[in-house]
Order: C-alpha cells, then structure tokens, then sequence
C-alpha cells in the first residue's frame, strides 16, 4: 500500500523521458541504499525531521519517500508515505507504484553516496580490493568520489535475492 497525495499518472508523468529520482527521509536510510544499488538517484538526509527535504525534493524534482505522515499533508511536491518498516517490503511498495523492476540499473551507483559508478580497469583493482576478490571477479566498479572499488559479490547476491522477488510479485 502506498499513499500519495495528488493524483498525477505516474505514466504520463514518465513519459516525458523524466528519471525517477528519490529523496529518503531519516527514517527509510536502508531503502535509500538499496535503491541506488538498483542503480536509482536516491538522496538520503540523515537528520530526523530535516526541513532540507522538500526544498531538495522541489528543486531537484524528486519524490519524497518517508514514513512520516505529517510531510503527506504538504501537496507539492509529491510525496509517498511509505507503509512498510522493512525495506524489502518497502521495495515492493516502490514497485507496485512505479515499476522500478522495469526502470532499474544495478551495479551502476555508489551505494554510500549515490555518485554514478564508473567502470574500472582489473588492473587498477588490483591492489585495491582482497586478492581473493580479485582473483574470482572480472569487472569491478569505481566510484570516484569515495574512491572505493565494487564488485558483485554477496552484496550482489542479496540483490539479485530481492530482485528476484520483487520481479515475482510484479
Ligand atoms: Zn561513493
């Protein structure tokens, strides 16, 4: 069950070739990480109750995600009162409305900052990651501004879990 607070068509509004961007609230921070591993535009604010999120969600034109109902009252910008704790559930919340199976982008996001990865040589992960590591995977992913090497290993494997579910109940 999700609750939004105007009536906009999702469809028409994705038609326009628009991204789907998101900014978490304080309380959803474990969605906003699995969000950016499926390769989504996630902001996520770390202070309770931040008065930050709906100017970021107004100028940067994205969707509010919280469990707070109070910030459903505010109609612009939309905002998507999340009913679920656990984020798995959030999740299928998440695509039951905007089909993210179908929008998604794995691998491509830094999960700690949210920058685009980049693709990264073997060879320059090589004294970055755990020879095991290295040894085992083919490609690796750089982000830039962590300066932090991705592979997919169990956190892949967890993914690819929930994607999995999440495809069966679409
Ligand atoms: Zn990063």
């Amino acid at each position: 069950m999700i609750t939004t607070m105007n009536t906009t068509d999702e469809n028409s509004r994705r038609g326009n070739g628009q991204e789907l961007r998101f900014v978490v609230d304080f309380m959803a921070g474990r969605l906003a990480t699995w969000l950016r591993v499926l390769g989504f535009d996630a902001v996520y604010l770390g202070r309770p109750a931040d008065p930050e999120i709906m100017r970021i969600a107004l100028t940067e034109d994205r969707l509010v995600l919280t469990r707070n109902r109070q910030l459903a009252g505010t109609e612009r910008p939309r905002v998507v009162v999340l009913e679920s704790e656990t984020v798995a559930e959030q999740l299928a919340e998440l695509n039951a409305r905007f089909r993210l199976v179908h929008e998604m982008h794995p691998f491509t996001r830094c999960a700690e900052c949210n920058a685009e990865l980049v693709h990264a040589a073997r060879s320059r992960a090589r004294d970055r990651v755990p020879p095991y590591i290295f040894e085992t995977h083919a490609e690796f992913g750089y982000c830039p501004d962590c300066d932090k090497f991705y592979w997919r290993g169990s956190h892949w494997t967890a993914m690819r879990r929930n994607i999995t579910l999440l495809e069966r109940r679409t």
